[in-house]
């Protein structure tokens, strides 16, 4: 049997076990996909216990996809965004680390691919600085969009949009960055916007200024808790596409899934499963 797993604390709400396990069903794969919870000192002994042990791979949510890029042979996306959410054993021999991915950004790419969304040559705001955001701002620069970074503390939107600028050199036109007081300017004028901050979650609220929403945004909230955020409506009455977070969420544990087993990931189950618990 192969054994998969999500490190992270706290993951008692995770929706990766059903999602995966949902694939393993579907594609009568002998696999398991455990969570654990290690104590954030124990990241290093968790890694290494877990390669001694013959699990296959593992995601690794918050706290510590900064601190697992320190233990792992990173790719050079993971080392550009500076965190990885998937690794990957079984290339590694006895004393190697596992190689480090970050699955986030080929979520965001697949979310909008699935909705036939396209990013080249397109300007994209994203909203938010964190972890989200990273992962979202190098998959949209990748993709060829031009990208303008707005953020509540503007420092870390700047910091972003130079961090992006610098490790994605093919891009033709620098990222920009700014606080959220020009945010509806720069709406009114994109093609795409991805809210990654975590404004939506605890309340009905929107990060981004309705008026600004119009008919040819295509729009994605990595807001997936719950579904059908503030953003998306309003950005639905205006006629805009939306992309809810479980698209997301949902790619991100597909390119895991196909990463570690090399099998196309049966989609729909893992949407299903996944959509079941939302
Ligand atoms: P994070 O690293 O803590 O970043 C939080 C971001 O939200 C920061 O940019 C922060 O701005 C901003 N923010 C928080 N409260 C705000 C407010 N009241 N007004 C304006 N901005 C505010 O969090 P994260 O890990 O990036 O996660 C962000 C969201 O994405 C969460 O809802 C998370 O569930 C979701 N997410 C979804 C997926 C998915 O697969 N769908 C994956 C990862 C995360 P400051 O810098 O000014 O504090």
């Amino acid at each position: 049997m192969d054994v998969f797993g999500l490190l992270g604390n706290p993951v008692g709400h995770s929706l990766s076990p059903p999602m995966h396990e949902a694939a393993y069903d579907e594609l009568g794969l002998d696999a398991r996909y455990v969570t654990f919870e290690p104590d954030p000192d124990d990241l290093g002994a968790a890694i290494e216990g877990a390669r001694a042990l013959g699990i296959a791979g593992l995601n690794v949510t918050i706290p510590f996809k900064e601190a697992a890029l320190d233990r792992v042979e990173p790719d050079d996306l993971a080392a550009r965004i500076g965190a990885v959410n998937t690794l990957d054993f079984s290339d590694a021999g006895p004393g190697d680390p596992p190689t480090g991915h970050n699955t986030d950004a080929a979520g965001v790419r697949r979310a909008f691919a699935h909705h036939d969304v396209r990013l080249a040559d397109r300007h994209a705001v994203v909203v938010g600085a964190g972890g989200a955001a990273r992962a979202t701002a190098f998959a949209l620069a990748d993709a060829g969009a031009t990208l303008h970074v707005a953020n509540r503390t503007a420092d870390r939107a700047e910091a972003l949009a130079a961090d992006v600028g610098r490790a994605t050199p093919s891009a033709s036109t620098a990222p920009t960055a700014g606080g959220l007081d020009d945010l509806d300017d720069r709406v009114a004028a994109a093609d795409v916007v991805v809210n990654a901050t975590s404004v939506g979650m605890e309340e009905d609220r929107s990060p981004v200024p309705a008026d600004a929403l119009h008919a040819d945004l295509a729009v994605l909230d990595a807001v997936y808790r719950p579904l059908d955020t503030r953003l998306l409506r309003e950005a639905r009455e205006r006629g805009a596409t939306t992309v809810d977070g479980a698209w997301m969420l949902l790619y991100q544990g597909v390119e895991a899934f196909e990463r570690w087993t090399g099998l196309d990931a049966p989609v729909d189950a893992m949407n299903a499963a996944l959509r079941a618990r939302l």
